[in-house]
Order: structure tokens, then sequence, then C-alpha cells
């Protein structure tokens, strides 16, 4: 389990701007959070990261950016309209309702077992045995298109960005002169009913996921299974900088697995809740291919010259929630510690990652000689760094717990001796070590 309570985290992020609860001044939207400035920051950093290692550092993965509302008919052909479900139980004394695998903490989907599992529980919400039998239950969220909202209208906010990739495949192919193995990428929103969203930004009904398509021989899936395992595994640790005491794998049994994989494993993060699914890598064969062919009567069987055979390519998935990443980014790198007898709350994240790269500070702020100085600081950060705080509040100290806070690993302070030789005051966040340097020489640092 982690050190952080989930308390200490929501706390932070509303506090700092991180992330907000939704139309908070009506009351908020249960499973909908907004982000703040430097969630924002934070986010669009962790989709950089992943967006460089799966496509742009890749010479056969291509990128799209699909539509959210597609075609019905692509959510029927992939089985979603019918077997995107959950486990249901109501309670008939407070009418709640709630997951049933969750009532009793288990991976299982099968309804006879979950009822066997639910005899004499009671509804957390009112107390009462007066739960249901569970049912499925469809998270797909409904619109209708257009102006007259009919049957012949509905269509659907998209559960997964995945769709929207197998549609595409064919496109991809052609245009990108494609031959297999390839992927096709894609970072956006999705969107699932969830029963009872819940434990913060991890278990929403809006959510954006990162998620990369294989397209593949099925004589390869093994090998390509494991090495999209290990890329996730890899990932969340040089590239993100999790701990790899924090994560965990799961490999799903065959009930608990979604409709169309025929085998998966999670990475679970220790969050501080309990461990729970991170990031999915799914064998889908050749099962969305497949049903878009029969459903769309669309050839999209491969002609493979080396071994003059045609066939469906398989999938392998590679499936990441950016909000759960973004959760367990933040109760990794959250620590509290003594610093000259005072608590500091400290967010040891990854320079790379932190919202601001540095922080910049005039010794005083009511010395004009000193402001312009930093500010020309800051300028010349902004350009190689980007985001590059201002923060002239309060004393030194006090600037320094709060970027700490946020994760600034160094904070910058341009005092009187800066004026005569070019030299400032760099902080190291970690080690709290204040240094002397050149202006010229921050960047190397
Ligand atoms: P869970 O079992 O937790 O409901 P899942 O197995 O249904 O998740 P997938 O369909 O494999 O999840 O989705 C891929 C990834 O999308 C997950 O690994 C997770 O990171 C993210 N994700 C899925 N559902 C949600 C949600 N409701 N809120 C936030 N992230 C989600």
């Amino acid at each position: 389990m982690s050190k952080v309570t989930l308390e200490q985290i929501v706390s932070l992020c509303k506090r700092r701007g991180f992330v907000f609860q939704a139309s908070e001044i009506y009351g908020g939207l249960a499973g909908f959070w907004d982000y703040g400035p430097l969630g924002v920051e934070l986010a669009n950093k962790i989709k950089a990261e992943w967006w460089k290692s799966v496509v742009t550092d890749k010479d056969n993965i291509y990128g799209i950016d699909g539509a959210i509302i597609q075609n019905p008919k692509l959510w029927e052909a992939s089985g979603h309209v019918t077997g995107f479900t959950d486990p249901l139980v109501d309670c008939t004394n407070c009418g709640a309702r709630h997951r049933a695998d969750h009532l009793v903490d288990s991976d299982s989907t099968d309804l006879t077992e979950l009822k066997k599992l639910l005899e004499g529980k009671t509804c957390p919400t009112c107390g009462k045995m007066t739960l249901t039998e569970p049912r499925t239950y469809n998270m797909m969220m409904k619109t209708w298109v257009g102006p007259i909202e009919d049957d012949s209208s509905v269509s659907y906010l998209r559960p997964e960005t995945a769709g929207s990739i197998f549609i595409n495949y064919e496109n991809v192919r052609e245009t990108m002169r494609a031959k297999l193995p390839f992927g096709i990428a894609q970072v956006g929103k999705a969107f699932r009913n969830e029963i009872s969203p819940r434990d913060f930004i991890f278990r929403v009904r809006e959510l954006e996921q990162m998620e990369m398509q294989y397209f593949i021989n099925p004589d390869d899936q093994d090998k390509t299974y494991q090495d999209w395992r290990e890329f996730a595994w890899k990932f969340l640790i040089e590239r993100i900088g999790i701990k790899e005491d924090s994560l965990v794998w799961n490999e799903h049994a065959e009930d608990e697995r979604a409709h169309y994989a025929s085998k998966a494993h999670d990475i679970y993060f220790k969050y501080p809740f309990g461990a729970k699914e991170l990031w999915g890598t799914h064998n889908r064969t050749d099962f969305d291919l497949s049903n878009h062919s029969k459903a769309s009567k669309k050839d999209l069987s491969y002609f493979d010259e080396q071994s003059k055979s045609r066939f469906t390519p398989f999938v392998i998935e590679s499936s990441v929630g950016l909000g759960r990443m973004f959760l367990a980014v933040l109760a990794d790198a959250y620590n509290e510690e003594e610093v000259n007898g005072e608590t500091r709350v400290v967010l040891k994240l990854k320079p790379e990652l932190a919202p601001y790269r540095f922080a910049i500070s005039p010794l005083l702020k009511n010395k004009p000689e000193l402001v312009s100085k930093a500010r020309e600081v800051q300028a010349e950060l902004k350009k190689v760094y980007g985001n590059v705080i201002w923060d002239d509040n309060g004393n030194i100290g006090k600037r320094y717990r709060r970027q700490d806070e946020i994760g600034t690993p160094y904070c910058v302070t341009v005092d009187f001796q800066t004026l005569d030789d070019d030299t400032v005051t760099i902080r190291d966040r970690d080690t709290t070590e204040q240094k002397r340097v050149k202006i010229s020489q921050l960047g190397d640092i």
C-alpha cells in the first residue's frame, strides 16, 4: 500500500490547482473532474512522453485522432452495445445502486457466482439486507445525433478509443503503405456510465485513454504480447519515474476478461486504496477486424507477401488511462519530510514531468533592478524549458515550500551579486542544497 492517503492527494490537488470537482459550484457531478492549471501541465507532459515513446520513437506506429461519436454500427459490431456491461445490484430500501463485484471484492463478472458471494450482504448505503440479485448493466453513454430523438438517431459516446482505430485500419495501412507488423495509436476521451464512480480520478465516467493497437501476423502473437507487456512496465519506471516496488502484475482469469480478449495482463499500481488496474495489455485476436469486416462487408484481410498467404491480422492492444497514470504519478511522488524542524510536502516528480521545471524569484520584489534581471533569466529559461514560474510572494523559505509541494525541481534566486557577476542561487528540490552558478550554466544543471 502507498504511504500517502487519498485525502492528502485530493487536498493537494484542490489546494494547488491540479484537479477540481467538475461543476463544483453546482454541487459537482459524480464521475467528472476538471484539470486545473497545474494538472493540465502534468497531464500534457505524461501524454507527450507516451506519444514520443509509442509513436515518434518508432517507425511503424502511426497516430490518429478519431471522432468521439461514430456510426453506432461500430459499437454493435464490436460487441459493446450488448456486451459492455458490469454487474449491478439495487437496494430496494434506499434505491442505491452498487457494482456487485466491488461489494464482494471479486474480479468475477459471472452472475451465478456473484449471487452466491452476495448472500447475507447488506447495502453499504443504508445497512439493510435489501439488495436485489445481480444483473448486468450496460455502460455505454447514449446520445442522439441530429434534431430528432428517436431510435434511428441513437448513437454513443465512445467507451474506448480503440473503436476508431479498428475502423481506420485500412485507411492507415493504405495511406502509410504500412506492412505488418504496424500499430495505430490514439490519445483521447472515452465515456463509461460507471455504476459507482469513486476513488477520486481513478474510476470516472469521462476518462482519457492512451491506446495503441498493434496489427500482426497471428504467428507472432505470443512474442508481441510479451514485448508490449515489457514496454508498459519499462515505460512506467523509466519514462514516468514510478518506483518498481509500486507496481505488480495481474493476469486476468477467463471469467474476468473483456469480451474481446483471449489473454489480458494488467499492471496494477499500489494506490492508497489498494493495488488496482492501471495499464492493460490484451490479445484481442482477430475479434475486432473480423467483426467489422463481417458487419461492414469490407474485406479487412491482409495478404502477406512473404508467406503468400491471406489472413485477418491479430491485434495486441496496449491501453492505459491517463487519469489513473496521473494519480499513480502523484501518489508515488508524494512525500512528507522534516526539514529544519518543519514538515514539508514535496512531490518528487521526474523533472521532465513537473508542471514547472524552474521557479524564478528576485530576492526582493521591491527592487526594480532585481526584478528586471530575474525577468530576463525567466525569459531565457522559458525559451528552452517552456513553463518557468515566477514566484515573488513571501520570503524565500515560503517560496521553496510552495514549489516543493508542486514538484518544481529547481528554484532560482536573483540577488544583488547577480547584478555584478551573472551568478544566481539554484536550490535543488530533493536535496534542498543550494549552489551558486553562472546563469549560462543553469541549463546544464
Ligand atoms: P476496470 O476493470 O478498472 O473497470 P477495465 O478493465 O474495464 O478497467 P479497460 O477497458 O481495459 O479497463 O480500459 C483500459 C484502461 O482505461 C484501464 O487500464 C484504465 O487505466 C482506464 N480506465 C478504464 N475504465 C476507467 C474508468 N472508469 N475511469 C478511469 N480510467 C479507466
